[in-house]
């Protein structure tokens, strides 16, 4: 089916990157919006919304989106657990697709961090490294809290367990807890690995993105695949048919 897309945050690093997915792909860009602009008038000639931008923007594109009958595809990450509480209501009544990472090689290691955590058990240390860009704002990344939730909900912990970087005198490590690590230069557009350590072998899964145009060819993807569906928040795992 042929869309148009209205894209917020278009002169970012990742919304260049989505215009230049829609150009291989066929897809219209039929409205390209960033700070100072004004989304309400353009929505109208476009079907879906794909939002690269700041956490700030989330909830008037949702309503915008549930005001005009539109669809949105919400790639900014760094939203707080409170903010979430806040706008998955809203979301929940259009056709949304909120994922941390539209990649398919990262929403295969969604895939086999679930796997590894019901298999190995907390027997085994679970710790996420990931490293980005000098420039990214939030941390962890939205792909380490997204393999930070799928090994708590296999081993029945909440967020308490979480560690974000140790320092200093933090006594032994306990196997109800779950090591965060975000390390911040260069260019590196996102690497991430789980790792399961026990007494005698350690386990890694890694994924390294190269180029931020797998994120964005996935982001349209999910933009002609969640035009006209019921509402409802959808992930890339429904996208790619994994869930
Ligand atoms: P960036 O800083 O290069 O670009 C952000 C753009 O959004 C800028 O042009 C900025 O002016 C604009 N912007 C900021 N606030 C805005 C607002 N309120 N309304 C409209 N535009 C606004 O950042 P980036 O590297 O392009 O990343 C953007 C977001 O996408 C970040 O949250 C990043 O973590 C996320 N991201 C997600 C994925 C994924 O697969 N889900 C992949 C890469 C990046």
């Amino acid at each position: 089916m042929a869309i148009s897309i209205l894209l917020n945050g278009y002169k970012g690093r990742m919304g260049q990157a989505v215009i230049a997915a829609c150009s291989d792909l066929g897809v219209t860009v039929g409205a390209q919006v960033d700070v100072g602009i004004d989304p309400t008038s353009a929505i109208d000639t476009c079907d879906v919304i794909i939002d690269f931008s700041s956490p700030k923007a989330t909830q008037g594109l949702l309503e915008l989106a549930k005001v005009k009958g539109k669809a949105i595809v919400i790639g900014t990450t760094g939203h707080t657990a409170e903010e979430k509480k806040l706008l998955l209501p809203i979301a929940s009544q259009v056709p949304c697709v909120w994922a941390g990472n539209f990649s398919v090689g990262v929403n295969l290691l969604f895939a086999l961090t679930r796997q590894a955590s019901r298999i190995l058990g907390s027997d085994y240390d679970a710790e996420v490294i990931e490293m980005h860009h000098r420039f990214k704002k939030d941390s962890p990344s939205g792909t380490a809290a997204r393999l930070l939730e799928i090994i708590l909900e296999e081993r029945k912990l909440n967020a308490d367990a979480l560690r974000h970087g140790r320092e200093g005198i933090t006594g032994e490590r306990t196997n109800t807890e779950v090591g965060v690590h975000s390390l911040r230069g260069g260019d590196v557009v996102g690497d991430h690995t789980v790792l399961f350590a026990a007494l005698g072998e350690r386990f890694e899964l890694t994924h390294k993105a190269s180029d931020r145009a797998i994120f964005a060819r996935g982001a349209v993807r999910a933009a002609q695949w969640v035009s006209g569906r019921k509402p409802g928040v959808y992930d890339m795992q429904d996208v790619l048919g994994l869930a």
